[in-house]
């Protein structure tokens, strides 16, 4: 009788792996109240750091950060980081090829 399938109900809508972390009340008061987070149609987003944009506040959007961030998610979304790595590695090719 143990149904450990209770996930499934509560983010059906969501592909597999990618989740929305729950955020204390606390957090996500201040959080709203700061405009870090925002409540739209779609639900909860929350701002990239870099961009400055508003997107969805899961893991599909953002990468999960457990350890320092308080509402689980990383302060910048996942373009702004792939952007980011691109750029330096494009740039460190660039050096590598100037010195050579
Ligand atoms: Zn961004």
């Amino acid at each position: 009788m143990s149904h450990k399938k209770r996930e499934d109900s509560l983010d059906g809508h969501f592909p597999e792996g990618i989740y929305c972390p729950v955020i204390p009340r606390a957090v996500l008061r201040e959080r709203l109240l700061i405009g870090k987070l925002t409540i739209t149609g779609i639900g909860l987003e929350k701002k990239c750091g870099c961009c400055d944009e508003y997107w969805p506040c899961d893991t599909q959007f953002f990468y999960p950060n457990h350890s320092t961030s308080p509402d689980r998610l990383s302060n910048w979304c996942k373009a702004c980081f792939m952007e980011k790595t691109a750029r330096s590695t494009s740039l460190r090719r660039q050096r590598s090829s100037e010195a050579a």
